[in-house]
């Protein structure tokens, strides 16, 4: 049924679940759309490190779990449903899903990122069946097999270490010689004796007949082509934001991430961004909490100032 809310927050990771918190408590009449039901990457993640109040670590579903109770607890209420449009143009603005246009009299975006694809040859045919992108997901597949990661960010070593509890060895391919992850999980990462490391290197195809089975592989500084056996490939090369839905309402970069400033504000008045979806910088559950969390009390201020809208 469509419905009239003071604000939707579209999209329920970290930042949109603070941000129905901090709504919420605030007594605002919010809403929140998500077809997960909330959660986001946290879901498909493992262990989170770096997320304070946490000490011995946290997995990602639990925390996401925690969030999404917290904020349901103050009456944030969770529809699983998909934005298919914003109208930002005229108040109130008019989210679309598939039970209708919802009127908002503020929006909050928080539709976070995906992960990005290689691009080779075999890397769509192979998907799930041997090509993954989620380590959570999949790594149990690999009971004692041979598999490697690609990337050189926080996410390829922290997932590949999280890999090695199944799989015999991982071999992890990055195209330069130093990584970019940072320096507790490179450590972690060439302690680990299950860990072999493949540097200078892209991956050029995948392939196999109904499952992976090889990777060929190019050392970008000698040419040289080689054949690498494994039975599963994750891909970590990074992310691209979750914005198609929204590229005509608000303005968007050359990569497709909200522009927004200092107050998270997009280009249109009675729309805020928070969380990965307009930050190219952090990308840390914390920081995207922080993020809606400001998001926010700043729409509670708006909506208190413009009772008319
Ligand atoms: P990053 O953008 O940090 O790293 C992507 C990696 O993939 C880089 O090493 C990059 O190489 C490589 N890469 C990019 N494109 C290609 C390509 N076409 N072919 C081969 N390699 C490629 O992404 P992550 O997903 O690792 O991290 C995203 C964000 O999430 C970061 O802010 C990170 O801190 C955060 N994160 C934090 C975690 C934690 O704290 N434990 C866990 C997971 C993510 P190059 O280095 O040469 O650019």
């Amino acid at each position: 049924m469509p419905g009239a809310y003071d604000l939707v927050i579209i999209g329920g990771g970290p930042a949109g679940l603070t941000a129905g918190l901090y709504a919420a408590r605030a007594r605002l009449n919010v809403v929140m759309f998500d077809p997960t039901g909330g959660g986001g990457w946290l879901v498909k993640t493992t262990t989170i490190e770096n997320y304070p109040g946490f000490p011995d670590g946290i997995q990602g579903p639990d925390l996401a779990e925690l969030l999404i109770r917290h904020a349901v607890k103050f009456g944030l209420r969770i529809v699983e449903e998909p934005v298919t449009a914003l109208l930002a143009r005229h108040n109130p603005k008019r989210v679309v899903t598939p039970s209708g246009e919802h009127e908002a009299r503020a929006v909050i975006i928080s539709t976070g990122s995906r992960p990005m694809m290689l691009g080779v040859p075999g890397e769509q045919e192979l998907q799930g069946r041997g090509v993954s992108y989620c380590a959570t997901c999949d790594a149990a597949l690999f009971e004692g097999q041979d598999v490697a990661v690609v990337g050189g960010g926080d996410a390829a070593l922290d997932e590949g270490i999280e890999i090695t509890r199944h799989a015999r060895t991982v071999h992890v391919i990055h195209r330069r010689d130093t990584f970019r992850a940072e320096r507790v999980l490179q450590e972690s990462a060439f302690a680990n004796k299950k860990m072999k490391f493949i540097f200078d290197t892209v991956v050029d195809s995948i392939n196999g007949e109904k499952t992976v089975g090889s990777l060929s592989l190019r050392n970008v500084l000698t040419g040289d082509a080689s054949e690498l056996k494994v039975s599963g490939v994750f891909i970590f090369i990074g992310t691209r934001p979750n914005t198609d839905f929204v590229k005509d309402a608000v303005k968007v970069d050359e990569r497709g991430y909200i522009v927004t400033n200092q107050f998270h504000e997009t280009s249109v008045k009675g729309v805020w961004a928070a969380g990965d979806v307009q930050d190219k910088i952090y990308r840390q559950a914390i920081t995207g909490a922080g993020q809606g969390a400001a998001a926010a009390i700043l729409v509670e201020k708006y909506l208190h100032e413009h009772p008319s809208i």
